[in-house]
């Protein structure tokens, strides 16, 4: 049996456990690291300290399907809406562009990391860790060895990575000379916007008195989005206090990507009091940078994966290899099954 490593517990590397659990049952045993202390990736759900089930979607909002894709992944969406980890968006959405005719938007009731959770769950079997930061690969013969911070060396048949590529670019042993050439060119060209994520969280009674669920802002240097979370998801609770999730403009998350969190924190909350003056006081704020947020430049010509090593397999896949949503991150989970199903 092939031991099958998957860096990441995102979406990308979710998907890719599940395929590899339905397509090829009793034939791969997998295991999936994550340095992150829980499952989601850039579909993350914080929960609020002092209630957990008063939860904020710090990164991904809405899953939103072209035409195209609606068909195309069709299976996806079937099973995510039969399972209700997707619902159709039904509140009001102030200020979003619909790009496209025929768009569709979900939300997901239980947060977006619901999504990546469907994935794991489905993946029965699979060794899933956190606290699991990957930081030197090495070709031992006809496997990987692989090494982690604060933690034994373990060794796989094949490799999966599915970090944003500047992480990926971090990684030692053999990985740089590898990438040495095309590859670093490719994984070079990826550009990721930047921004702040907050997480306001209040106490059970509290109410949010917004006439939307969600608002663009369009006229604010700072605070770009607003979500009133349970509104957003159509699933207001009597028993838990309602969270507020701001996600700053990227020129401000460009400008202050090295300040210290606790600054950006206060200096987000002062903006967000000129947009929503009356704003109840929260119980607790959780401040997220997201350095690499979402992918402006993907990889071009080598859409899905990219193979560092065709054997033992080193692949990487993520939204940088398509495009940065939930879609491209299916696109990739294909591709990458494809290579590992054809290598082992
Ligand atoms: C603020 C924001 C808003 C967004 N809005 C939307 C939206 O509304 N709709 C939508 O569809 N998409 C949205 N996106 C994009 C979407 O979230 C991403 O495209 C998607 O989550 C990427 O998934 P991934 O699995 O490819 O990567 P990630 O989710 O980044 O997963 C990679 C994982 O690798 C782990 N990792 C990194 N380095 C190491 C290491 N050395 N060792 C071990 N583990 C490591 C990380 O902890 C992470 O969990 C948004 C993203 C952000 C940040």
């Amino acid at each position: 049996m092939s031991r099958v490593l998957i860096v990441g517990a995102g979406l990308t590397g979710s998907v890719c456990a599940c395929l590899l659990r339905r397509e090829m049952p009793n034939k791969v045993s997998i295991v999936v690291w994550d340095k992150a202390r829980g499952a989601g990736g850039r579909m993350s759900t914080s929960r609020s300290p002092s209630d957990p089930n008063c939860t904020a979607d710090l990164g991904a909002q809405y899953i939103t399907a072209t035409p195209y894709y609606a068909k195309t992944h069709r299976s996806f969406y079937d099973e995510l809406l039969a399972h209700g980890i997707l619902k159709p968006l039904v509140a009001p959405v102030e200020g979003m562009l619909m790009k496209e005719e025929g768009l569709r938007n979900f939300v997901t009731p239980r947060g977006s990391s619901s999504i990546v959770k469907h994935y794991l769950r489905e993946s029965a079997g699979a060794e899933v860790c956190f606290d699991h930061h990957i930081t030197h690969i090495y070709q031992k013969g006809a496997s990987w060895e692989v090494q982690r911070k604060g933690g034994e060396a373990e060794h796989f048949d094949a490799v999966v990575l599915t970090m944003p590529t500047p992480q990926l670019l971090q990684l030692q042993g053999d990985v740089p000379s590898l990438i040495e050439g095309g590859p670093r060119q490719k994984l070079e060209s990826v550009s990721y916007s930047s921004r702040y994520a907050l997480g306001l969280f209040y106490s059970a009674g509290v109410r949010i008195d917004v006439p939307w669920a969600a608002k663009y802002i369009a006229d604010n240097p700072c605070v770009r989005f607003i979500s009133v979370d349970d509104k957003k998801r159509n699933v207001e609770s009597s028993t838990s206090g309602p969270s507020l999730v701001v996600h700053t403009s990227v020129a401000f998350g460009a400008e202050h990507l090295e300040a210290a969190e606790k600054d950006v924190g206060c200096l987000v909350l002062a903006e967000l009091k000129k947009v929503l003056p009356g704003l109840p006081e929260p119980v607790s704020v959780k401040v997220q940078k997201w350095r690499y947020s979402q992918v402006l430049s993907a990889v071009t010509d080598t859409p899905g994966q990219l193979t560092l090593l065709p054997r033992p397999l080193l692949v990487c896949g993520g939204d940088a290899f398509a495009h940065s949503n939930f879609d491209g991150c299916i696109a990739s989970a294909l591709k990458v099954f494809e290579v590992l199903k054809s290598s082992l």
